[in-house]
C-alpha cells in the first residue's frame, strides 16, 4: 500500500490546520506522492514551529491565503466553526478550478458556510475522514491514520464530476475506501456512530467525577474497562467537539431522542427484572460489535490488546 504514485493527483496541495488530521494528510500524501508540493498554514506559532521541525510540508506559513494561492487543492483541516472564516480569507487568491474540501466531521453547516464564501469558478468536495484518536496538533499525526477508514465524500448537486473523481483518487491513495453521501445522511449517521457515543461518554465521565459518594481518586483507582474506554473518549479535543455539538445541532438531537427512548425501555426491563428482555438486546449488540471486528475496523483482541502489551511486553 505503501508505494509511490507513479504521477501525483495534484501538482500542489494546501492543507490549512496543521493539528492531527492535518498532519496525518501531509504525512500520508508525502509517503505516497500524492501531491507534487505541500503547503501547510496555521494560525498558531508553535504548530508552524513543530511542522517546519517535522518537515510536514515544502513551504509552512501562517498566511493562508499566500498558501492557497497556488494550490490545486486545499484542505480544511481546522475546527468546524472555524471553516467559513478562513474560507472567506482564501477566496480572492484561489485559482480558477481549484478544489476546496475539507475534513470537518459534520457536514450540512460546513457545506452552508462554504458554499456562498467561495468564488463560482472553484469547486468544493467535502470530505469526512471517519479516523482519528483522542489526540491534537501535529505531533499527534501518523501516515498510516487513514488505511482502510472510510472518508464519506458529500459534493453539493452538480459539483464538477472530475474534481469529486480526484479528490476520490485522493483519499484511496491514502488508504480508505471512499463512499458519496448526501450532507443530512451523513450527518444522521455519524449523529448516532460518532457524536452521540462522544456526548455519552462526556456525560458519563463527567457524571462520575460529580459523584459526591464516591473519591475522585476511586474512579481512577477502580476504573474498570467500560469507564475507562469512556475516559480515552471524553479525552477528545474540547474545541473540536464544542464545534461538532453546535454544528450538528439537529441531527445529534433527534439521535439522543432516540436514545432516551431505548434508554427508558432499558430502566423499564430492568425494573420489572425482565432478563429475556436485557439478554436478546445483548445479544443483538454483540452481533453489532462482531459485524465491526469482520469489517476489519477494529482488532477483535480482548480489551483491544490493551492486556497482551501490557503482559507480554517485559519490563525493560
Ligand atoms: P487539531 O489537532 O486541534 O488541529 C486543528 C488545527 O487547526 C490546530 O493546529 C489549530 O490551531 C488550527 N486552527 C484552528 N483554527 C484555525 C484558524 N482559524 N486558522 C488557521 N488554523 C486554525 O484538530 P483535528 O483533530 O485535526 O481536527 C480538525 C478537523 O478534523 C475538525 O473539523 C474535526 O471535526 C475533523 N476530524 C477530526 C477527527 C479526530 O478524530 N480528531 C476525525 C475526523 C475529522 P490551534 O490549536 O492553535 O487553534
Amino acid at each position: 500500500m505503501v508505494e509511490r504514485l507513479g504521477e501525483p493527483i495534484f501538482e500542489e496541495l494546501a492543507i490549512i490546520g496543521v493539528g492531527l488530521i492535518g498532519s496525518s494528510i501531509a504525512r500520508a500524501a508525502r509517503r505516497r506522492h500524492a501531491a507534487r508540493r505541500i503547503i501547510l498554514a496555521d494560525h498558531s506559532v508553535g504548530v508552524l514551529e513543530r511542522a517546519k521541525a517535522l518537515s510536514l510540508g515544502d513551504l509552512v506559513t501562517d498566511d493562508l491565503a499566500r498558501a492557497a494561492s497556488n494550490a490545486d487543492c486545499v484542505i480544511l483541516c481546522v475546527p468546524v466553526g472555524a471553516n467559513e472564516a478562513i474560507a472567506r480569507t482564501i477566496a480572492p487568491a484561489l485559482k480558477p478550478g481549484a478544489i476546496v474540501s475539507d475534513v470537518g466531521s459534520v457536514k450540512g453547516a460546513v457545506v452552508a458556510a462554504l458554499k456562498p464564501a467561495l468564488p463560482a469558478h472553484t469547486r468544493l468536495v467535502p470530505a469526512h475522514p471517519v479516523a482519528g484518536t483522542e489526540y491534537s496538533g501535529p505531533d499527534a499525526g501518523f501516515a498510516t491514520l487513514f488505511i482502510n477508514r472510510w472518508c464519506i465524500l458529500t459534493p453539493p448537486e452538480g459539483t464538477d464530476e472530475a474534481a469529486v473523481n480526484k479528490v476520490r483518487a485522493f483519499w484511496q491513495a491514502l488508504g480508505s475506501h471512499v463512499e458519496i453521501m448526501n450532507v443530512a445522511h451523513h450527518d444522521l449517521v455519524l449523529a448516532i456512530t460518532s457524536h452521540v457515543p462522544h456526548l455519552i461518554a462526556y456525560n458519563l465521565v463527567g457524571a462520575a467525577a460529580d459523584l459526591e459518594e464516591v473519591t475522585q481518586s476511586e474512579v481512577i483507582k477502580f476504573s474498570a474497562g467500560g469507564f475507562r474506554d469512556a475516559t480515552r473518549i471524553a479525552a477528545s479535543d474540547p474545541t473540536m467537539w464544542r464545534d461538532v455539538f453546535l454544528h450538528n445541532k439537529d441531527a445529534v438531537l433527534e439521535m439522543l431522542g432516540r436514545f432516551n427512548e431505548e434508554l427508558t425501555a432499558l430502566q423499564r426491563m430492568i425494573r420489572r427484572g425482565d432478563g429475556d428482555g436485557l439478554f436478546r438486546l445483548f445479544t443483538r449488540t454483540r452481533a453489532i460489535r462482531l459485524g465491526i471486528v469482520a469489517e476489519g475496523q477494529d482488532t477483535a483482541a480482548p480489551d483491544f490488546g490493551r492486556h497482551a502489551t501490557e503482559t507480554d511486553e517485559p519490563a525493560p
